[in-house]
């Protein structure tokens, strides 16, 4: 495995010295799961299954999901995908998932958090999953949103386990980022959803454009956490991805890399400059560059800072 580790990449989403970070796409469903063939994308990073479903009255059963599940997987039938179970509640409302009333709905039983109201959505989805992969030899990866504890982590973990699933923790609640080794002792890789880490740790609605540059993923608080988790994957040698919108941006995805994260997940659009512009900076480059903006307090600094460092490579 270290020899492979240290071998020269020259594929999608290499550096210019041979280091590989793995570019993924993120997709809503099988047809833009065909679209992301037409990227560099190595695999699927990101399967929003709960778009799916939006408009759905009832839960649709185990046959109805795999079909669709299938779909995904059968776009890139021998490489990575990582399908997210559902991540219903705040912005993404199920009728069919038990949703209390609630004054913060992003604060209040979504994602993960509904399997602790409801398992058989849960258990009903990992059935769905597996029906889905059934002859494929790669199992898909499969994580779970909104993860806030290592329990929690842990009995995603098990149900996945169970099943012959990869299992693994999207991390975009602080509390997580902070205890990203426990939860990375539970699964088997995790995926930083930096759209939800940026709201959560700056206390500002993502969805309001007056707080646009609270949510900005280069706040310098936000890089602080994505780079704790990348140095807990690092040290008990686990990938650690990112799949929201900071993967899109080309010059954070080198300031990621700098940070050791190991795969970038975003819309297809985006994936094919991410590669290009990794094609241009050394590894060395982009970790000077992550050292930079951490020494930064604002993202305007944060920017400047990287550019200094990578900008006459690009
Ligand atoms: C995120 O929060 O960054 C993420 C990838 O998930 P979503 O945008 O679907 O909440
Ligand atoms: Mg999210």
């Amino acid at each position: 495995a270290a020899a492979a580790r240290a071998a020269a990449w020259s594929g999608p989403g290499a550096t210019a010295d041979g280091h590989r970070v793995e570019l993924l796409a993120n997709v809503q469903d099988g047809a833009s799961a065909r679209a992301a063939r037409h990227t560099p994308a190595a695999g699927i990073g990101l399967f929003r299954t709960e778009l799916c479903f939006l408009d759905r009255e009832s839960e649709p059963s185990i046959d109805e999901q795999a079909a669709i599940y299938r779909e995904a997987l059968d776009a890139y039938p021998s490489t990575k995908v990582v399908i997210r179970t559902l991540d219903a509640g705040s912005d993404k409302p199920l009728r069919f998932a038990a949703h209390p009333e609630e004054a913060n709905p992003a604060l209040g039983v979504r994602g993960i958090r509904i399997a602790a109201r409801d398992s058989g959505i849960l258990d009903r989805q990992l059935d769905a999953i597996v029906s889905a992969a059934s002859g494929r030899d790669t199992p898909p990866w499969v994580m779970a949103p909104m993860i806030s504890t290592a329990a929690e982590a842990k009995s995603f973990a098990a149900a996945c386990r169970l099943r012959g699933l990869i299992p693994g923790a999207m991390i975009e609640v602080p509390a997580a980022a902070l205890l990203a080794e426990s939860i990375l002792d539970h699964v088997d890789f995790v995926s930083l959803g930096t759209n939800d880490l940026a709201q959560y740790t700056m206390a500002a609605d993502r969805m309001s454009p007056d707080l646009a540059a609270l949510t900005d993923p280069w706040q310098p608080a936000v890089l602080h956490l994505v780079a704790r988790v990348a140095a807990a994957g690092r040290a008990l040698d686990k990938p650690v991805g990112v799949c929201g919108e900071a993967a899109a941006d080309p010059l954070l995805a080198c300031v990621l890399t700098g940070f050791g994260i190991t795969s970038l997940s975003a819309a297809a659009p985006a994936v094919a400059t991410v590669g290009a512009t990794l094609a241009t900076v050394t590894r060395d480059d982009c970790r000077r560059a992550a050292a930079a903006v951490l020494s930064t307090s604002d993202p305007d600094a944060a920017r400047t800072a990287a550019l200094e460092v990578l900008g006459a490579q690009r």
